[in-house]
């Protein structure tokens, strides 16, 4: 566990940057494949958060090895630090757009004043909100839960575990179809 200031959850840790698949050794950044998946035929993107088998391309000899549940805590708490705001503290005012819509023309348009700004304050830690992954299958787009791409569970058993699918019957479809938390076999 990684030390952090009390009063402001401040991650003291030797991370400094997130970590993305590109960055990664076992990342083919011209076929898009991860040699540590099963299976070459799924693509990933190499902007995904990385997965607990991550191994930098360059290895900085000075640098920490590499720890990834501290490296989590880092993603969790500082990276993606989540935050709130206190109504009832106003510390000031910050110019930016307050109204947008369609006028009488149908132009759309957006007024700009003066707004509030609020306290704000760190939130504790949450392993759980991190943005999903993306993987991509045949004509599918797969948004995969960063729990599972994290311990590379989300193919098992020549299928792939999916929180979002989505597709385009054709290539010029424009509707996007969409299917959740289901479980597709890969052939
Ligand atoms: S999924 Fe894991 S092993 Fe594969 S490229 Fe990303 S970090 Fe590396």
């Amino acid at each position: 566990m990684v030390p952090y200031d009390k009063h402001t959850l401040e991650y003291n840790g030797p991370y400094g940057c997130r970590y993305l698949c590109s960055d990664c050794r076992h990342f083919a950044s011209e076929s898009k494949t991860c040699a540590m998946l099963a299976n070459p035929s799924i693509k990933i993107s190499g902007k995904n958060n990385i997965c607990r088998l991550f191994e930098p391309r360059i290895k900085n000899p000075s640098a920490p090895p590499f720890n990834f549940d501290d490296y989590l805590e880092f993603l969790g708490s500082d990276y993606y630090r989540p935050w709130g705001i206190d109504r009832t503290q106003v510390i000031g005012k910050v110019w930016g757009p307050i109204e947008s819509g369609f006028d009488a023309e149908g132009v759309w348009r957006t007024k700009y004043g003066w707004k509030m700004r609020y306290k704000s304050y760190d939130k504790p830690y949450c392993c759980i909100n991190f943005p999903r992954c993306h993987v991509y299958y045949d004509k599918y787009t797969f948004e995969i839960d960063y729990r599972l791409y994290r311990e590379l569970e989300f193919y098992r058993d020549g299928a792939i575990r999916y929180a979002e699918k989505r597709w385009r019957e054709t290539e010029k479809a424009r509707k996007v179809q969409r299917e959740f938390n289901g479980i597709e076999k890969i052939g």
